[in-house]
């Protein structure tokens, strides 16, 4: 089908779009606790003619909405939870919060799922039209920044029966999004003691608080000991009180333990568990855990990447006023970072000096060019529940710019620039070009033969959930 027509229903569509965008930064809801802005989707997708289904898997704010009949089944992922403590006033090239410790999208997850909505009212309307066939599915997945929301979904039987799923997230470059992730497993330790005097009665006590630094000293030893691509991070949750005049009874910690798969994370987790029952031993007290959550490795699958490069080339590039170049630049001042655009992650010679050409030497300030796709493989050391996805249905994603160059995510700025006009651009750009390969997808079965193809090979070991059948969805 005509590319165009995807393009211009997209803009038709942008007041409602940018509208609900708009919104749900104003919500700026945690995880699993996104009532409003889930709210507002279903009334949106209602409001189109889509099959809306609610409270998907128990979770009251994980919701899909489905278009159409048979296959090509084509899944479109949204996300629209906030962070804590980055309450931010927009457009201001200043940290202003808009509420003291309020929450903020510092994430830019309220472009995410607004694109990729608005992505799949294109192809809804392409299906009305009898331009395209099958059938395109919305997922509202909550809980991305702190339950990983998908993995619940996963772990319940949801986009297995996909033919393929298709993301992005809000960025400073367009880009195909390639290489694989850290799985993660988070944890809690709650270590239980007997409170006494602390000077009173001292040997009568049992510190659960000395329990929980032991605990976190012996993982600091252990982490000379883990495979170079495992990392280990802890909060203490939890100290017990704040009077050092008593020996704490209760004590908490939140671990999670990184490695670079779901097995591997696993074994190195049982050396944790180890950990923790030799500090409470140490200690006199009792220790008990739970898992919190888990997220899988992501599995690339190089031509959905190609799909997705190509569509990227095709849908029009954002063009962008003096006075958006202008609060880009002035955002950009407020982090200063030489370098060029994907210095974090490893590129290979000839795309560095590509990237470098393409953006004046890291000069730019807006990344206003697709960077060219390598299908080489990269390894981040974050983790994100879109691994889960990928284990179950042949899965990719990419990047555009919704915020200026070498900005970081979880950051004001990202909250600033949030609702602006670059951000808005960034947002509608990324939904041609999700649509736009939900098209290509939809018209092209060979596509999605290879697709599958490649998915088999990577896949062939099989999904193993990070997370076991008694692990609950929470808010933390
Ligand atoms: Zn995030
Ligand atoms: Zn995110």
């Amino acid at each position: 089908m005509d590319k165009q027509k995807l393009y211009h229903c997209i803009d038709d569509k942008s007041p409602r779009i940018l509208g609900l965008s708009d919104q749900i930064w104003e919500y700026a809801e945690l995880s699993m606790l996104e009532n409003k802005s889930a709210k507002a989707y279903v009334e949106v997708l209602k409001a189109e003619g889509f099959l809306v289904e609610t409270e998907l898997c128990g979770i009251p704010t994980a919701f899909s909405g489905s278009y159409g009949s048979g296959r090509p089944r084509i899944g479109i992922l949204g996300e629209y939870d906030a962070l804590s403590g980055l309450s931010q006033q927009a457009g201001v090239a200043e940290k202003k919060p808009l509420v003291a410790d309020g929450c903020g999208q510092g994430c830019g997850h309220n472009l995410l799922g607004a694109a990729s909505l608005g992505a799949a009212i294109a192809i809804k309307e392409a299906i009305a039209e009898g331009k395209l066939k099958g059938t395109v599915i919305f997922y509202g997945c909550p809980g991305e920044e702190g339950c990983a929301g998908k993995t619940f979904m996963a772990r319940d039987g949801l986009f297995k029966d996909l033919d393929a799923a298709i993301t992005w997230h809000p960025g400073d470059t367009n880009e195909v999004t390639t290489g694989s992730n850290a799985a993660c497993l988070q944890m809690v330790y709650e270590f239980a003691g007997t409170a006494a005097h602390a000077a009173g009665n001292p040997w009568e006590g049992r510190s659960a608080l000395d329990g929980a630094e032991m605990m976190n000293m012996g993982v600091q030893f252990l982490r000379e000991h883990m495979e170079p691509k495992c990392s280990i991070h802890y909060s203490i949750a939890d100290a017990g009180g704040i009077s050092p005049n008593v020996v704490q009874p209760k004590a908490k910690l939140v671990y999670m333990v990184r490695a670079e798969t779901v097995r591997k994370a696993k074994a190195l987790l049982a050396r944790v568990n180890d950990i923790a029952k030799g500090a409470a031993l140490m200690s006199g007290t009792e220790v008990t855990w739970h898992q919190l959550d888990g997220t899988s490795d992501t599995l690339s699958n190089t031509v959905l990447e190609e799909l997705l490069y190509k569509n990227l080339q095709e849908a029009p590039m954002p063009e962008y006023t003096a006075d958006e170049r202008q609060f880009a630049a002035d955002l950009r001042k407020t982090y200063p970072h030489e370098g060029l655009p994907g210095d974090n992650v490893e590129t290979n010679p000839v795309l560095r000096k590509q990237i470098a050409a393409l953006s004046d030497k890291g000069q730019k300030d807006i990344n206003d060019f697709v960077v060219p796709y390598y299908p080489a493989y990269h390894y981040s050391p974050g983790s994100t529940d879109v691994g889960d996805v990928s284990w179950l249905t042949p899965t990719a994603q990419f990047n555009t710019a919704t915020w200026p160059s070498r900005i970081p995510g979880h950051s004001w700025q990202v909250v600033s620039v949030g609702k602006s006009g670059m951000a808005h651009k960034g947002l509608l750009y990324a939904a041609k070009v999700l649509a736009g390969t939900a098209a290509d997808l939809m018209e092209d079965p060979e596509i999605l033969q290879k697709a599958r193809e490649e998915f088999n090979e990577t896949a062939a070991a099989g999904y193993e959930c990070p997370i076991g059948p008694e692990v609950v969805p929470s808010a933390q």
